[in-house]
């Protein structure tokens, strides 16, 4: 499995930096069990998976083979899918519950 961070990802981790250990490890987490942990999100989001971390904050992330599997690399806003592996993980958003989705 690879992972890849999004630059935004990485820095509001670094934002919040109390809770940086709760995301490394479900980081981890999400690389041995990429769909038994995320919950697909739909609309706007279509094709990610979000996860929440001590309740108030929320990963959200692309798993390519999960992109293309059910002919979703239509809709799914995953930049250079085509040219990555089945099994890589883009992690996109991390954030406060309630603003991640930027609603
Ligand atoms: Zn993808």
């Amino acid at each position: 499995m690879e992972a890849l961070f999004e630059k935004a990802f990485v820095e509001a981790v670094k934002k919040h930096s109390s809770v940086k250990k709760q995301v490394e490890n479900k980081v981890r987490m999400i690389m041995e069990h990429p769909l038994g942990l995320g919950e697909p999100l739909k609309g706007n989001w279509r094709g990610f998976y979000s996860c929440p971390i001590k309740k108030s904050f929320i990963v959200i992330y692309l798993y390519c083979k999960a992109c293309r599997g059910k002919g979703d690399d239509q809709f799914v806003a995953c930049a250079d899918c085509g040219d990555r592996q089945d099994e890589t993980l883009k992690f996109v958003i991390f954030g406060a519950h309630d603003q991640a989705y930027g609603i």
